[in-house]
């Protein structure tokens, strides 16, 4: 099943980097002189989860740029792409009426976006972010970067995990290992404490939740028990606010439709006044929809939005109380609780963690830089740097195969120590049969349909003899990565029987070799050649929207003050307006960023006063509603 593929600038050693894959927002780390540390930039180094593309399918931006141009232009925009690994369309499509950008419908296989005429799958989606982060890891490093372990949700399935790998070689890296975020979170803890004893990491970030229970001991990292939910977190929270919000602005202006852009708006403010509410006990949303004539302005406070929340974060408590049981343990016999997440950041988690453990949690560490911390130790230990340092993890879901009545029968159960093997037997119930078909499960439920198909498999090739005398012992083993490998053989022949996996929810190897191939070809490109392009793109985009709003200013489509005009500085807005188009009839991509850099930083006081202009418009518009 491995795939040979040699990238270009993948043979030698290069460096090795830990990388936290987030929903919301991304990080790279590496060790340094044995001190691990997060590869610098704006905001931390944290990049958000988010890709612009455009029609032809170039990337315009990734990160910060990307989550920008959401609020300019949706449908190119991409983000919380985590919440789609892995899944079908049919698993997302619940939500799929939230999102702003587009899913292309399909019956089976991997749920797709669709931008432009194209679809990407998640795995490529985010086969763009990792290729940002190693790019910034090569430039701030000043050498190639190869290798990494990335982290995932502890409770993602299989097929999520898979999917991850695959994205990491698409991005052109060499996957050393896949770990559990939480696992990396009390590596980074552990380490740096050097502390022993029993140690809890709740991890609530943006898309999803995990609860791990570890024991820490001389650098044995021993996961207990593990359990979360990969469908809860910060967003969920936002998205009852967006509701909340979206219901009212109905009320004031029922035939208000709004656009993707305006749900994106909706989103960021949402996601803003929750952050807010954080640190302040009130804080206010202030929204217009110049095209529909409509504002709307609303005062919230947090006792309101903790009651929004409260059955959103009620939502951790069963997953820490399982994991306790399945470790065997009380709340008492806990040495400390670890928070990890952007949204461990609110006092009621705070509080709710405190109730659910009867302690105060330890919110020493920064929330967002701890899992690519301790994924950078891990990744230093695989390369033989860090010494003394051992993780044992565990699955999270069992793994089982369909028996009669579609009941499920557990092969290797939950919070096993990977990686781990079990052996079943099967035989024939023919004379002369030659196949046997099995079905593979995860999931905790009885019956199968209600747990994960991971994947279906024949055995063939069986030598034809009476029905029951055939004895093929089929292995499965769950590697570190937390992915499932099955091989098969037939005991009286020594044969190994052949074994066929069709994953449910994977990439064939055909696809992939196949987005190698592109992949391939997309880094063999001139590279500036590409630069130029993204900037030429970026640079087009901005200055079309400058020179539309100056033509509104000339025509007094826009209202602004001539006192207010002069502080405005639009001479010197217009002299880096056209340094910008000298620079994008050039073919310098450096040239045209930095002249990019300074237009955006003139243009900066006229966006505020055009925002303040058409707040003032509209409110004369009488469609304010102070709830
Ligand atoms: P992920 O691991 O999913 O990428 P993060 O750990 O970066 O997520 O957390 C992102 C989530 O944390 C988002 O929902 C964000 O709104 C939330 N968040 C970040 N800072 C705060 C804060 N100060 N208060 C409340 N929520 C916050
Ligand atoms: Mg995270």
């Amino acid at each position: 099943m491995a795939l040979q593929i040699t990238l270009p600038g993948q043979e030698g050693s290069g460096r090795v980097v830990g990388i936290d894959l987030g929903t919301t927002n991304s990080l790279v780390a590496y060790v340094e002189k044995g001190e691990a540390k997060v590869i610098p930039g704006q905001d931390g180094g944290i990049v958000p989860s988010v890709v612009t593309l455009d029609d032809s399918g170039n990337i315009v931006s990734v990160g910060v740029h990307a989550k920008k141009n959401a609020l300019i232009d949706a449908a190119h925009t991409v983000y919380s792409v985590k919440r789609l690994m892995g899944k079908s369309y049919t698993d997302v499509q619940k939500e799929s009426g939230m999102l702003s950008y587009k899913l292309a419908p399909r019956e089976e296989g991997l749920v797709r976006v669709r931008i432009g005429n194209r679809e990407y799958t998640p795995i490529e989606l985010s086969s763009f972010i990792l290729k940002e982060l190693k790019d910034r890891a090569e430039s701030y490093i000043g050498e190639t970067v190869t290798k990494a372990v990335i982290t995932v949700p502890a409770y993602f399935n299989d097929a999520q995990r898979q999917a991850t790998k695959d994205a990491g070689r698409l991005a052109g890296l060499e996957v050393l290992r896949i770990i559990n975020e939480p696992t990396a979170a009390a590596l980074a803890y552990g380490l740096d404490r050097k502390k022993n004893g029993i140690v809890a990491v709740y991890d609530f970030g943006g898309g999803t939740f995990d609860i791990s229970i570890l024991k820490l001991s001389d650098g044995i990292f021993e996961v207990r028990s593990t359990n979360g939910d990969t469908y809860l977190g910060g967003d969920d929270i936002d998205r009852r606010l967006m509701e909340l919000f979206l219901t009212q602005i109905n009320r004031i202006e029922p035939k208000f439709e709004p656009t993707p852009e305006d749900l994106q708006r909706i989103r960021t403010d949402s996601e803003r006044v929750k952050v807010e509410l954080s640190t302040k006990n009130e804080a206010t949303v202030e929204m217009v929809f110049a095209a529909q004539n409509v504002s709307y302005k609303r005062r919230i406070t947090r006792q309101e939005l903790e009651m929004m929340a409260k059955p959103i974060l009620e939502r951790t408590r069963k997953p820490c109380l399982d994991a306790m049981a399945d470790a065997g343990l009380h709340p008492d016999d806990i040495d400390d609780v670890v928070l990890v997440g952007g949204a461990t950041r609110m006092p009621a988690v705070k509080a709710l963690v405190q109730e659910i453990f009867k302690r105060k949690p330890n919110d020493s560490l920064n929330p967002d830089e701890t899992v690519a911390l301790g994924a950078a130790i891990q990744a230093d230990v695989l390369a033989g740097g860090t010494k003394d340092i051992l993780l044992l993890d565990v699955t999270p879901l069992s793994l089982g195969i369909e028996t009669i009545g579609g009941m499920m029968s557990t092969i290797i159960p939950r919070n096993t120590t990977i990686p781990t093997k079990a052996r079943e037997t099967y035989t024939t119930f023919a004379d002369n049969q030659t196949g046997v078909e099995v079905n593979v499960y995860q999931g905790e439920r009885d019956f199968v349909k209600d747990n994960r198909h991971l994947a279906s498999f024949t055995l063939k090739g069986i030598p034809p003899m009476v029905a029951g005398l055939a004895k093929i012992s089929v292995t499965f083993l769950i590697d570190a990565d937390g992915i499932l490998h099955v091989t098969a053989l037939e005991e009286h022949t020594g044969l190994s029987a052949e074994v066929e996996v069709k994953p449910s929810y994977g990439l064939t190897d055909e696809e992939i070799e196949r987005m190698l191939r592109e992949s391939i070809q997309y880094a063999k490109e001139d590279i500036v050649g590409r630069r130029l392009v993204e900037a030429k793109t970026e640079a087009e985009r901005v200055t079309n929207a400058t020179e539309r709003v100056l033509g509104q200013i000339r025509r007094h489509e826009i209202d602004i003050p001539e006192d207010r005009l002069k502080t405005l500085n639009i001479n010197q807005l217009i002299d880096d307006l056209y340094a910008l188009k000298k620079a994008v009839a050039g073919d310098d991509p450096t040239e045209i960023k930095a002249k990019l850099d300074l237009l955006e930083k003139s243009t900066e006081p006229l966006a505020q006063e055009i925002m303040n202009a058409s707040v003032a418009q509209a409110l004369e518009g009488k469609k304010l509603e102070e709830v």
